[in-house]
């Protein structure tokens, strides 16, 4: 059956790329309603729902919009939501971003427990993977095959001599929680400059996301980056992981970019029956794939 949250639970915080509070309220939702977006500060309240063909931009996060109001940064929600077998929820707030809290789904689980999650009267539908299904672009790679259960795979590379390779593996969704939930989001410092010259990630701080500083910088380019970001100032001697709070897990990265992909294959709007294989994911590929599946009707 569909299921949806026994009772409304409100979360706020930074916006990642807006820097502005933000509060969002997710409340039960009616059956065969699915994941909605209503931003609440605009003069119509319009809705926008949480499918791929709503997916307007995918730079540093995942971006729908719809009668003039757009959302940035919905794919730890809509992960948070999906491992949680949630079909229907509606989700007000106050912004075009959703708040980026400590950069993972960790909160967002915590708060999900709290409120509890009801079945409804209305069958689930699944988007049952019948026969391989495999998508490429660019050197990444999607691929569905038919399994009982959802289970995902994820490979990452990004040519680093900090953040090596690496592999995370989700073998149910019974594991979220306790595995992939409290994985953050992270940045590069040498990508930092060129986000902020683009108006993303003004809100981005050493609390919100992993900051990986794997190529030389001199000193003051780094102080004028802190400057810009509103931080404290950062001596860089070595080149490592700069937070403040340690890795939660040694493959973290893989880790998040597994949660991100759930997230954003949330937006097929079906729950998945089938293993999920990726090689270099990232939103735009993850939601073009989406799209792709929802415009072909690959889920009937
Ligand atoms: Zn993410």
């Amino acid at each position: 059956m569909q299921h949806t949250l026994a009772q409304a639970f409100t979360l706020s915080g930074k916006g990642l790329h807006t820097g502005l509070h933000i509060t969002a309220t997710f409340c039960p939702a009616e059956e065969n309603s699915g994941i909605r977006f209503v931003r609440i500060d605009m003069p119509q309240k319009p809705e926008i729902k949480a499918l791929a063909s709503n997916v307007t931009a995918t730079e540093r996060g995942t971006v729908i919009a719809s009668q003039g109001a757009t959302i940035s940064t919905i794919e730890h929600a809509m992960a948070a939501l999906m491992a949680h077998g949630i079909d229907n929820c509606l989700i007000e707030i106050d912004a075009p971003e959703m708040p980026i809290l400590d950069g993972s789904a960790y909160f967002i689980i915590q708060a999900i427990k709290k409120a509890g999650v009801v079945a409804q009267n209305a069958p689930r539908q699944y988007f049952e993977v019948t026969e391989k299904m495999e998508f490429e672009h660019n050197g990444s790679s999607i691929t569905f095959l038919p399994n009982d259960t959802f289970t995902a795979e994820v490979h990452v590379d990004f040519n680093s001599c900090i953040l090596l390779p690496q592999l995370a593996v989700l073998n149910s969704l019974q594991d979220f929680d306790n595995e992939i939930a409290a994985a953050r989001t992270f940045v590069f410092v040498r990508e930092i400059a060129p986000l902020l010259q683009h108006n993303l990630i003004k809100g981005g701080d050493l609390d919100n996301a992993i900051v990986i500083y794997d190529k030389e910088m001199p000193q003051q380019e780094v102080n004028n980056l802190c400057n810009l970001l509103n931080i404290e100032p950062i001596e860089l001697t070595n080149l490592g992981y700069l937070n403040r709070r340690p890795l939660v897990f040694e493959n973290e990265p893989a880790r998040h970019k597994l949660l991100d992909i759930i997230g954003d294959l949330a937006l097929i709007g079906k729950p998945i029956k089938g293993k999920v294989i990726a090689t270099k994911p990232g939103h735009t590929f993850n939601t073009q794939v989406a799209k792709n599946i929802l415009q072909n009707n690959l889920t009937k």
